[in-house]
């Protein structure tokens, strides 16, 4: 039988494989495929949500997803590992060992597969461009563990602002202990490097969280004056890749939100406490964040020849097989994947990932069945961009509206949510998705409004 690896469940890896399983795998009466996923973790987590980890508001918890439970729903098999090679003319790919995360031990050795198509899914990771000290000092967020340290240091430095707190003290309430030891008393100040989606969505988050965690008595500062909320952006504007009135926009809510908003100042060295700019500047930062830009994993620049470009992300052809081999086909952040109407590449965003998944499982059926592939064409919906937990902010483009269209406020946030609801869809259908929906309402009246140890 055809066997095909997905590596990386991701937002577009995720749905290819429960889709395929569905449609191909071993819950059909005559299965057409064997159907394998590998991550190198053991859930899934939607990354858009990660900087509502970060800022607390949202329990990664509650919202991750078991990979092996939906492989058991949907006909195909999961395989916990990272992607360390692959033999191109073998036709496998080599996974490796899975350890105890306490002691060390192996839980799973590395393993070798056969494929007949392999599909490259494994996401992109934070980009510092060789800045002195970011990797160092600022924190990035590609993984719920980087976002959960964020929240945690932000917690810590909340208590030790208002003086007098021992490590014990922040160590019983489950905060890291040992970091922002140098939070002057009385203030706190945040940076975040990166005025794209990620940092403009963190910083209105973070504004709610310190208005939160003062009302439930974490800290008696004023969470607008006391709690300085920086975005650094080297460009001219927020939000370079969306329309200037949706930036425009932006920047006065974020201002009213009392974040202050410095752009064309590029960041040149980050130290424990302070951030350089190449204008001369110093941003005192108790936290520093780095949200100013993604490259692919190193991996793939290993992977048996495959061509990448300059970010490292696998080249593909229209029908998103590789430049180089036609069974092996990439999606999502790792793949450069042609635009040409716009003259650039199909950009690093979930709904691309996502069309690209609907793609792959229509030239999969395809390729299994012995057909000519189709060729993948991105269509731009617009962009949502979450400013805190009642607005949002963006455009909406195509046929349905008739060309660009600003949104701002309620409806704005409605249609950012439903993009997460569309991907729940995705993986459990719509009856689930409602049920989910409704478990997880109810469950915000018990729970607080962010998330505390
Ligand atoms: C904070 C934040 C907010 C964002 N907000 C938005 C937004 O509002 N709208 C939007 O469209 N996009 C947003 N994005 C971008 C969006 O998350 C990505 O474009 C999208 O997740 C890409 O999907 P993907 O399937 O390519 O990769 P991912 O969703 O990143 O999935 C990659 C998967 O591969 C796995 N993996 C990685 N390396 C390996 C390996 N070596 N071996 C095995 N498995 C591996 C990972 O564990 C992961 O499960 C945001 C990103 C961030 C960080």
């Amino acid at each position: 039988m055809h066997r095909i690896i997905v590596i990386g469940g991701g937002a577009g890896g995720l749905e290819l494989a429960t889709r395929l399983g569905d449609k191909l795998g071993a819950l059909r009466a005559a299965p057409a495929a064997q159907v394998i996923l590998v991550d190198r973790n053991p859930t899934h987590i939607w990354k858009p949500l990660l900087h509502e980890v970060a800022a607390g508001s949202m329990d990664p918890f509650t919202h991750q997803l078991e990979y092996a439970a939906q492989a058991r729903w949907h006909g195909f098999e999961f395989q916990q590992g990272s992607l360390i090679g692959i033999d191109r003319s073998a036709r496998t790919v080599q996974i490796g060992a899975v350890l105890d995360q306490e002691d060390g031990t192996v839980l799973l050795p590395e393993r070798t597969f056969s494929y007949d198509t392999l599909v490259v899914a494994v996401g992109s990771i934070t980009h510092f461009f060789g800045v002195t000290g970011a990797a160092e000092h600022a924190i990035a967020l590609d993984t719920v563990a980087q976002a959960e340290r964020f929240r945690r240091r932000l917690i810590a430095a909340c208590m030790r602002a208002q003086g007098g707190v021992s490590d014990e003290v922040v160590a019983n309430l489950g905060a890291e202990t040992g970091v922002a030891a140098n939070v002057p008393p009385g203030r706190i100040e945040i940076a975040i490097i990166g005025g794209g989606a990620t940092g403009v969505e963190l910083s209105a988050e973070l504004r709610a969280t310190a208005h939160v965690l003062g009302s439930y008595g974490l800290h008696r500062l004023d969470p607008m004056n006391d709690i300085g909320i920086t975005l650094i952006e080297s460009g001219e504007r927020l939000l370079p890749a969306l329309p200037e009135r949706v930036s425009t926009s932006t920047t006065e809510l974020l201002r009213k939100l009392g974040v202050q908003v410095c752009t064309n100042e590029r960041v040149t060295e980050v130290k424990p406490d302070a951030l350089e700019t190449a204008s001369g500047k110093t941003f005192h930062a108790d936290l520093t964040v780095w949200a100013a830009g993604i490259k692919a994993p190193a991996i793939l620049a290993q992977l048996d020849g495959l061509a990448v470009n300059r970010l490292g992300q696998l080249n593909v052809r229209p029908t998103l097989q590789t430049e180089t081999d036609d069974n092996v086909f990439a999606l999502g952040d790792c793949a450069a994947c042609a635009w040409p109407e716009q003259n650039r590449n199909v950009p690093p965003r979930a709904q691309a990932a996502h069309q690209q998944a609907s793609f792959m499982l229509k030239a999969l059926e395809a390729r299994v069945a012995g057909r000519p592939l189709p060729t993948f064409q991105y269509r731009d919906f617009g962009s949502l961009v979450s400013l805190g937990h009642v607005s949002a902010v963006g455009n909406l483009m195509g046929g349905v509206i008739g060309g660009n269209m600003l949104v701002e406020g309620l409806f704005a946030r409605f249609m950012y949510m439903s993009l997460y609801r569309l991907h729940i869809a995705a993986l459990h259908g719509w009856p689930r998705m409602i049920l989910d929906t409704v478990a997880h309402w109810l469950r915000r009246s018990t729970l607080p409004r962010v998330k505390l140890h």
